[in-house]
């Protein structure tokens, strides 16, 4: 194996195991002592990796403990654009988060978030000097490799090459990852799927999308596109038109924009629902008022959101069905209520063959979900990246010269 593909592997394991000996890498690459060494001194003289503390004896001398060299690693500025806020980080790879804030995007027109993009990195470049890297993550197509988006319903963008165009501006390494893959990547690193190398993330907001982890890594599709769960026709004898055209996609029937239309439409023809009141005054109905009035035992709420669990139970069975994962987390508002999650495993359980043992259960990160995926999508692409990693190192004066 030529001696550069092979640093660039040892480096992948320090990475993941975050800190090992010579001897236990000696065992997993099967090499000699001597030949482990020799590549180590190559990594340690590059400064990529450091000695670290001694590890426990087991008679002889304690062996030492090798580790990443974060400091070659700037900080991690990060820009989650969630369909209504977005959430902005600051942080390093060690998964500490300095700087957190929450932008909500009610009143900047489709056509202005690119410039309100620039604007906040532009103020953070200004008031933090460390930063090596910027994260963007998005809803929509997304071709994570080349940087684009292909095509994204919520700030009408088409074939945009974001990477580029922020790298071409800022002169700092840009990465680009879809939203509901970085919620997996951030869920694998430190969430509920520590360890877990098949699992499936199902994210219910405006629209439905899923990502899946396949034996450790990120499943991405021929054309970057799977995991458009949303768009599975569930219920062929729907009339209710989805975003993509098509009659009764999972998204149509069970999104929170599905949700709040129907109950918005059913109490405009005169049904009864206490949500009447809220509607009449504000003008409108999010998420969180149909929630309340599923607390509050509203009949109308509890029929239609409970409808659209039994959908999404259907999705999560063809899930199951297809990737047999180990677990399924769960994110979205609609998730936070006992009632609706006591529905949904009720559906479940009339779907479910005895042997399929898969666990299904909400996230437990809560707004985290959303601060800490640009680093996890950092962490994940250092080393695995090779174009990006050494222009990350090299953007602090390190050197990462593998060819
Ligand atoms: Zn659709």
């Amino acid at each position: 194996m030529k001696q550069s593909i092979r640093e660039e592997k040892i480096l992948k394991v320090i990475k993941e195991r975050k800190a090992i000996s010579r001897l236990e890498l000696a065992e997993i690459f099967d090499l000699t002592p001597a030949r482990i060494s020799k590549i180590i001194k190559s990594l340690l003289d590059k400064e990529i990796i450091l000695e670290k503390d001694v590890g426990v004896s087991t008679g002889g001398r304690p062996p030492v403990i090798l580790t990443i060299n974060e400091k070659i690693f700037g900080d991690v500025l990060g820009l989650n654009l969630a369909p209504k806020n977005i959430f902005l980080t600051v942080g390093q790879i060690n998964g500490e988060i300095r700087k957190r804030k929450k932008y909500s995007l009610d009143k900047i027109q489709d056509e202005d978030i690119l410039n309100f993009i620039e604007k906040l990195i532009s103020n953070s470049l200004a008031s933090e000097k460390k930063i090596g890297v910027i994260t963007i993550i998005i809803t929509g197509f997304v071709n994570h490799e080349k940087g684009i988006s292909i095509m994204s319903p919520h700030y009408k963008w088409r074939n945009l090459n974001i990477v580029k165009h922020l790298e071409d501006k800022f002169h700092i390494p840009v990465l680009l990852e879809h939203d509901v893959r970085a919620m997996a990547l951030t869920e694998q690193q430190i969430g509920a799927c520590k360890g877990i190398n098949n699992f499936v993330i199902f994210n219910i907001c405006e629209g439905i999308g899923t990502s899946t982890c396949i034996d450790g890594n990120v499943y991405r599709g021929f054309n970057s596109m799977a995991g458009e769960m949303g768009h599975i026709v569930i219920n062929t004898s729907s009339i209710r038109k989805c975003s993509c055209g098509k009659r009764g996609c999972l998204e149509a029937e069970s999104s929170n924009t599905a949700i709040i239309n129907r109950i918005t439409s059913d109490i405009k023809i005169g049904k009864y629902s206490m949500l009447k009141d809220i509607l009449s005054k504000k003008g409108y109905l999010d998420i969180n008022d149909i929630l309340l009035g599923v607390k509050k035992r509203d009949f109308l709420a509890i029929q239609v959101t409970s409808e659209a669990v039994e959908y999404i139970a259907q999705g999560l069975n063809i899930l199951v069905s297809i990737i047999d994962p180990e677990k399924i987390i769960l994110v979205g508002d609609i998730f936070t209520s006992k009632f609706l999650m006591d529905t949904l495993k009720f559906e479940l359980n009339k779907f479910s063959l005895e042997f399929q043992k898969c666990i299904i259960e909400p996230t437990k990160l809560g707004d985290e979900l959303f601060y800490y995926a640009p680093i996890a999508v950092v962490i994940k692409s250092i080393f695995e990246n090779k174009k990006f990693t050494k222009k990350y190192i090299t953007k602090l004066g390190g050197s990462y010269d593998f060819n």
